[in-house]
């Protein structure tokens, strides 16, 4: 498990699960420029980005690190269905979809 799995397993634990699908969304909402100057530690590109109050830079540097390439579709651990939107958890890709239902489950 990747210390951004931890991460937003904790967020998930915290009750804080509206902001782990906000960040599984965000890549959407933000330009390629945008994630590589947060990638490469740009603190600069904050002024031009909208974001929550919650977010701080920790939290959207790890996200930007552990981002996937946009368009790849993953085969879902649970479903078996192929899925471009989801996360790794525990080694194993599960989709969105799934993991709202886990989530719901504990
Ligand atoms: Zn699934």
């Amino acid at each position: 498990m990747d210390s951004w799995e931890e991460k937003t397993i904790e967020m998930v634990r915290r009750g804080q699960g509206d902001r782990v699908e906000y960040l599984e969304k965000l890549a959407k909402h933000i330009l390629p420029t945008h994630l590589e100057r947060v990638q490469k530690n740009d603190k600069t590109v904050l002024k031009e980005m909208v974001l929550p109050q919650w977010m701080d830079w920790e939290i959207l540097r790890e996200w930007s690190l552990a981002k996937k390439p946009e368009g790849t579709t993953r085969e879902c651990a649970l479903c078996n269905t192929e899925n471009e939107a989801g996360i790794d958890f525990e080694d194993k890709f599960v989709c969105e979809y799934c993991f709202l239902k886990l989530k719901n489950l504990e």
